[in-house]
């Protein structure tokens, strides 16, 4: 791997960097792997990634030469209770376990999120919380994990066609407190102070991920780090007007430039009257902190010479500023009727839900999530809200995907248990030859959990599991051997 001459040369001096150490480690090691556990889906660590561990997922390469199933050994990510790394890289798309939503594959320095959630806030509180850059959702999925159910996470993503893999990572995840949305930050001038925290993830030069992505490096150049820079000012300022005073704002990139880390820094001090906050790092020594030029406000650096995991930068600020808040007339979402909502709620965990038409489906929200999605509706392009239930026809629920991956399904519905090769088949939408226990809309499970809908006739058994995410890769069959 060669790195630009020009990148070396612009780290040099920033805090922490060391050019020799910086070059081996991208020349001799690679990029660890590590996930993140989805705790609403009731994973004890251990338990449960012994179990991912077994005979499923099996590397496609590794197996040539053996018939024993890989093993996989995990150690704990220092700065994240759900995070692991992996001693090997398995393959994911063919763990059933993954597109139940179980655990998230992420790299390791981005869950260092976690810290200022925990440090910052109270987590026990009903936080509104914003993630503007949002998609494919690895940090969406963590802050989720992090907040209190009664709190509103909005995960926006400005490129429609990434908004979509985000909605599909948010109901992977289970979750009912998420709006997904599709707009241009500056959509949410509209909210003004409307969020406690605000994230933004900001799209960057991508030096920190040169590990994994060698087309970032060729693309990168001088001129795109201004470029970014640049965006990440435009996507700071068209959104700040919509966190409140004393609001948190966490940001973060992947790039090493001081041009995107300690000078978007300084901007934000010495323009956009933020305050820094600083974090507790003396357990992770090799978190290198930095203080910026001009006003020396803290951020925190990470090198993968120093640390087990990727190229990242993150900081913290206070919003000084009072924004004056601006009146919405909310919407009213069309109610389902009493008919309706009792046909649903005998397929629901609580009763404790409301049930509205969102774009001609019926989806659910806990009372409190739908007064603010009342609010968000007539201003932002909703994707995605609580949990899509489906439709009543017929005086009959005919379910969608999303209601077969949420907490909120009860456990009395009809399931069929799968082994691992029929789940792999039913992920990939094939025809499945099962016999079911009965007939009519069930969900199928591995391991005690639910991949998705079938509906058994008869005779035959209709696989449901959407077609824009199934498994499109052929197994190798050396992977099935015991
Ligand atoms: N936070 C995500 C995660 O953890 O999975 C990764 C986000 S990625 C670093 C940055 C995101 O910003 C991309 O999804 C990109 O599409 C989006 N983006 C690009 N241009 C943008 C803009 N002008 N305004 C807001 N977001 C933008």
């Amino acid at each position: 791997m060669k790195l630009p001459e020009k990148f070396l040369q612009s780290l040099e001096g920033l805090a922490g960097f060391d050019m020799e150490a910086f070059i081996n480690v991208h020349e001799q090691s690679a990029a660890p792997v590590s996930i993140r556990i989805n705790p609403a889906k009731g994973s004890v660590v251990s338990s449960e990634w012994s179990m991912v561990n077994t005979q499923p997922i099996i590397g496609e390469t590794e197996v040539k030469d053996t018939d024993s199933p890989l093993t996989i050994h995990h150690s704990p990510i220092p700065w994240c209770s759900t995070g692991f790394y992996l001693s090997q890289r398995p393959s994911f798309t063919f763990d059933p376990l993954f597109h139940a939503g179980l655990y998230y594959v992420q790299e390791a320095s981005s869950m260092f999120l976690e810290q200022p959630f925990k440090q910052l806030l109270d987590l026990q509180q009903p936080l509104k919380v914003l993630d503007l850059c949002a998609a494919p959702g690895g940090k969406s999925t963590h802050i989720q994990s992090l907040l209190s159910k009664e709190s509103l996470l909005v995960s926006n993503e400005v490129i429609k066609q990434r908004s979509y893999v985000l909605s599909d990572n948010i109901i992977k995840w289970g979750c009912q407190n998420v709006i997904v949305t599709n707009n241009d930050p500056k959509a949410f001038q509209k909210l003004p102070g409307y969020f406690d925290v605000m994230v933004v993830d900001a799209p960057c030069s991508g030096s920190g991920l040169f590990r994994k992505d060698k087309e970032a490096i060729e693309e990168w150049s001088p001129n795109n780090v201004q470029l970014c820079s640049q965006r990440q000012q435009r996507i700071l300022a068209d959104a700040l007007p919509a966190l409140k005073q004393d609001g948190l704002l966490i940001y973060s990139t992947c790039s090493y430039s001081a041009e995107e880390d300690e000078q978007i820094i300084d901007w934000l001090v010495g323009e956009m009257d933020m305050e820094n906050v600083a974090l507790q790092t003396e357990n992770w020594p090799d978190i290198v902190q930095t203080a910026s030029p001009l006003t020396h406000s803290i951020g925190y650096r990470f090198y993968p010479d120093k640390i087990k995991g990727e190229g990242f930068f993150l900081a913290c600020f206070r919003k000084k500023e009072k924004e004056q808040a601006s009146k919405i007339r909310p919407s009213k979402p069309e109610a389902v009727s009493a008919k309706e909502k009792s046909l649903i709620e005998e397929w629901t965990t609580t009763k404790d839900l409301s049930f509205i038409y969102y774009r001609d489906e019926i989806i659910a929200l806990s009372p409190h999530l739908l007064q603010e999605f009342s609010v968000l509706q007539p201003v932002l392009n909703i994707q995605y809200a609580g949990v899509r239930i489906g439709s009543v026809l017929k005086d009959k629920v005919v379910p969608q995907h999303a209601f077969s991956q949420s907490t909120i399904l009860s456990s009395a519905i009809p399931a069929t248990k799968l082994i691992y090769e029929d789940a792999i088949k039913y992920l990939q939408r094939q025809d499945l030859v099962i016999e079911t226990a009965t007939t009519g809309w069930q969900v199928v499970r591995y391991k005690n959990h639910s991949l998705g809908w079938i509906n058994a006739l008869k005779n035959r058994v209709n696989n449901y599991y959407p077609k824009e995410i199934r498994i499109l890769k052929a197994q190798n069959n050396i992977a099935f051997k015991k």
